[in-house]
């Protein structure tokens, strides 16, 4: 599980990388370069980042930034299993197993937006179950999960603790 905070994202976005154009390669697929920066552009931080904002930052580095070039981008991205859409966001948050065939459980946190991806296959396993049970055939891929994350917890408790010292 990939930690949010203090950790050397540097190495988040190498092994990305290496993984994409593995993966691409094995697939005989081309990772041009605007997916690949795409890929980084979403990978520069662990907030997932709208159509919009990868639009703009494309733009800006003087690529061909059209919507339909942006959007084809994301779909490779995306069906390649190497990006996941944030629905309740609506935006795009790289993928730290894309080698790994999964669903997404995302923790999303309330405050740094922040988002943590859980890759137990047994949490939709057991859900399938469990939903089958009442008939009833999951479709979704994703499960979205909002709360605090380990860095925004602690702020909040070390705040606390100012404010009883405090009073
Ligand atoms: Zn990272
Ligand atoms: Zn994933
Ligand atoms: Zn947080």
């Amino acid at each position: 599980m990939a930690e949010t905070h203090n950790h050397n994202h540097g190495e988040c976005i190498e092994s990305a990388l290496a993984t994409a154009e593995a993966l691409c390669k094995n697939q005989g697929q081309k990772l041009t370069k605007v997916r690949r920066r795409s890929l980084e552009l979403i990978w520069q931080s662990h907030r997932p980042l709208g159509a919009y904002q990868l639009l703009a930052k494309l733009a800006e580095e003087g690529f061909n930034s059209a919507p339909p070039t942006v959007y084809r981008a994301l779909d490779f991205l995306l069906s390649a299993g190497l990006i996941h859409k944030v629905e309740s966001m609506n935006a795009y948050l790289g993928c730290a197993h894309a080698d790994k065939a999964h669903k997404g459980y995302f923790l999303i946190c309330d405050a740094c937006h922040n988002v943590m991806e859980l890759e137990y296959q047994d949490i939709h396993t057991s859900l399938l179950a469990k939903a089958k049970q009442h008939g009833f055939e999951i479709r979704a891929n994703t499960i979205e999960l909002t709360g605090l994350c380990a860095a925004c917890l602690e702020q909040e408790n070390s705040a606390d603790q100012l404010q009883d010292k405090a009073n």
